[in-house]
């Protein structure tokens, strides 16, 4: 850390102003618009904002003479997201060198989706968080698929849901037969990265303190951040936050963080609900059976053990734990 983290202790020291605020165009209840709000007022004034292509940069920015942001904003190309946030924190970092700009602590945040960071970009955000730039965030809102063009899946869809690529049928009953991509062990895989952590839109202070470490780590970050999507999910708009606190209750959305070499969980379910309490909220997974269900609350268990061990010697494992014919390729 390059200082003392200035930390939310309560909701009250949350200040009031914005910079992500109305003028945007995205859905009812939308979990991204509600993400992007808390890590900008985490953040501050002094930040910068870009963004690749995906839910988040159609519904904010094609209106004419019309923005959300009351901070400076740039789209990238879908898969530039990396790229686009070594280039502007390296033309603060010359212009200060030159005595162009003065010297001031700017967060440079990228902020991209599954399509943009877990998938088409996920090269340029490999590249992003190996260089040395302080106070440049990259956050993953995840909304599990690519919800712009009309809800493909990605490679954060979860087993089971269905999407317009993994509809369920009569031969193919699950619906999405691939596991879910774990981007935030990937990122931390990474050796120079500072910090890495996970989060969604519950706890409400852990994603605003996550972000406040992030950009006071003194390197590059990455938060992978859970957001729920009504159109995606097939939701009533006015359970992002239920849907958030459900998942990370139920363990199938495990909060931890990755800081200085050490792992660590920062939330612990206890006792865990069973899966069932957050997918049949969801008209996503209204087609798995019982047994189906079950296949996930076992699997989740099973990784918990290894998520516990994970959080006893602080080192990175993989869990991971096919659900029964579970093919790489299917
Ligand atoms: Fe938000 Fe989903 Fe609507 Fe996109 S499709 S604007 S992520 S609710
Ligand atoms: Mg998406």
């Amino acid at each position: 850390m390059s200082g003392e983290v200035r930390l939310f202790r309560s909701v009250k020291e949350v200040p009031p102003e914005d910079y992500y605020t109305s003028g945007r165009r995205t859905c009812a209840g939308c979990g991204p618009a509600l993400a992007y709000r808390l890590v900008l007022k985490a953040a501050g004034p002094n930040t910068v904002v870009l963004g690749p292509t995906g839910c988040m940069y159609v519904a904010n920015a094609h209106q004419f003479l019309t923005s959300p942001y009351a901070v400076p904003w740039f789209h990238t190309q879908l898969g530039g997201g990396g790229a686009a946030g070594i280039g502007t924190a390296a033309a603060f970092r010359a212009l200060m060198r030159k005595g162009k700009r003065r010297p001031e602590e700017v967060n440079v945040i990228v902020f991209g989706g599954d399509g943009g960071f877990a998938d088409i970009g996920f090269a340029g955000l490999s590249m992003g968080i190996s260089y040395d730039y302080p106070r440049l965030l990259y956050v993953l809102y995840d909304n599990e698929s690519y919800a712009n063009t009309g809800i493909q899946a990605s490679s954060t869809t979860p087993w089971g849901a269905t999407t317009t690529f993994t509809p369920s049928g009569k031969v193919k009953k699950i619906g999405n037969e691939r596991l879910k991509k774990n981007v935030a062990l990937a990122m931390a895989a990474h050796p120079g990265v500072r910090y890495v952590a996970t989060a969604t839109l519950w706890p409400p202070l852990d994603l605003p303190n996550k972000v406040r470490k992030a950009l006071e780590s003194g390197g590059p970050s990455f938060i992978h951040v859970l957001t729920p999507c009504p159109k995606g999910w097939f939701t009533p708009p006015d359970l992002a936050v239920e849907l958030s606190k459900l998942a990370v209750e139920t363990g199938l959305w495990v909060l931890w963080e990755y800081e200085n070499g050490r792992f660590k969980l920062t939330y612990r379910p206890s006792p865990r609900k069973h899966v069932k309490h957050y997918l049949q909220l969801q008209g996503r997974f209204a087609h798995l059976t019982a047994d189906k269900v079950e296949i996930i609350e076992e699997r989740t268990k099973k990784e918990w053990e290894i998520w516990e061990e994970m959080d006893r010697t602080g080192k990175l494992m993989i869990p991971w734990t096919p659900p029964p014919g579970y093919t790489e390729n299917a």
